[in-house]
């Protein structure tokens, strides 16, 4: 008979888990740290949250206290988020597993004899998922709602691709939990969640943390990522403009046929495309690409192999539908200033998309013959100034 199975203790050293967790908190460290869902910049991606009054070995300024994704929904990552945080006076236990711990935590730790708690953990109806709450506990929403706002802050890392993401997500968790030297302060509220798996790592995760740790070449990937990530303090004020620039015709597979799934802002190549992207990365405190195939994306959109459609054949570009929903659930119409880089197509486009914003469209290259068009643009990268490419 095999010896018994021992369950993960915080307390037991694992070097490679100790190294990789190290790495993770300080990568993340570079990312900037956000209060609220509406200031993440990208629509598909990881979060990690951070506690006020919890930080450790591995993250002097704060450790991970959870990991999470939205784990279906294409383009869910700032609606997952807006279902943790709820409304400053409502909110919605029961859309989020994190609210209903947090506020189990909270209603155990100020009255442990509550009826809604039930008369064992995960027994009361706060703490079963599809449970209503009642007059008593209702306030918690509201609570867990403060809390959240003032108490957590959290990083997010772009990834578009859903099963590298929900792969990532599993050992990103595994690793964090099982690590001996990132544990919990003696006052962290998760103590008095009603999971055993919170805890026990000492995380608001209950899934994963028991899983295969993350590996050479995850880490890896997940530096990429964090890389992709950033975007810096100087470029993400409001009163700059988001750039949209066409795709092009000519893609990475025309002149390498092996060059496999390749992230949208390397995948084209034409000389229209190169200049677009120039000007977009210099001006837009964000850009994404209006893609004939997919709609809005964003640079770092994995495209997994050459496609050719056009946005002249009806039949097979993205309906305008698609194109309004990709414009919400992307956050685009949030910019006051939307600048379009393409030919006419593409401008009646973003036109039909952006009508019923406030987002002011600018067409710098309209009317400009194509050669006259690349011209004004270079001038105005070289020039430094917006404005001399922006004004008609
Ligand atoms: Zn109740
Ligand atoms: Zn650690």
């Amino acid at each position: 008979m095999s010896s018994m199975t021992i369950a993960p203790s915080r307390r037991r050293r694992n070097q490679p888990c100790e190294a990789a967790c190290r790495e993770i908190h300080r990568l993340l460290a570079r990312l900037p740290t956000y209060q609220s869902p509406n200031q993440v910049p990208f629509a598909d991606g990881l979060y990690f949250f951070y506690e006020e009054g919890e930080r450790s070995g591995h993250g002097p300024n704060g450790r991970v206290v959870r990991v999470g994704n939205h784990p279906r929904a294409l383009g869910g990552l700032v609606q997952r988020l807006r279902n943790h945080y709820g409304g400053l006076k409502t909110g919605q236990k029961n859309s989020s597993i994190f609210r209903i711990y947090l506020g189990g935590a909270l209603l155990r730790r100020s009255a442990p004899h509550i009826p809604c708690l039930g008369s064992k953990p995960g027994q009361g109806h706060w703490e079963r998922q599809h449970a209503k709450t009642c007059v008593r506990c209702r306030p918690t929403e509201q609570e867990i709602s403060i809390l959240l706002r003032s108490q957590f802050s959290f990083r997010c890392v772009a990834i578009t691709d859903r099963a590298a993401r929900n792969r990532l997500e599993a050992r990103l968790t595994a690793t964090l939990a099982q690590c001996g030297t990132c544990s919990p302060s003696h006052k962290w509220l998760g103590q008095f969640a009603y999971s055993e798996d919170v805890k026990r790592s000492g995380m608001w995760n209950s899934d994963d943390i028991d899983g295969p740790l993350i590996n050479r070449q995850d880490l890896q990937l997940f530096a990429q990522l964090v890389r992709h990530s950033r975007i810096p303090a100087s470029i993400r004020s409001a009163t700059r403009p988001l750039v949209i620039v066409a795709c092009g015709k000519a893609k990475i597979w025309d002149k390498n046929k092996l060059a496999g799934p390749t992230c949208a802002e390397d995948a084209y190549v034409g000389a229209h495309f190169l200049v677009n992207r120039d000007y977009a990365r210099r001006f837009g405190a964000r850009w994404v690409i209006l893609s004939a195939k997919y709609g809005y994306i964003d640079p770092h959109f994995m495209i997994p192999e050459p496609y050719d459609v056009t946005f002249k054949d009806p039949q097979t570009r993205p309906s305008l539908r698609k194109l309004r929903q990709q414009v919400r659930s992307m956050g685009l119409a949030r910019f006051q200033t939307v600048i379009g880089l393409g030919g006419k197509e593409y401008r009646e486009a973003i036109r039909e998309t952006f009508d019923g914003s406030s987002s002011a469209l600018c067409f710098p290259t309209q009317g400009l013959p194509i050669g006259r068009a690349m011209q004004r643009l270079k001038r105005t990268i070289s020039h430094g100034s917006i404005m001399a490419g922006a004004t008609q």
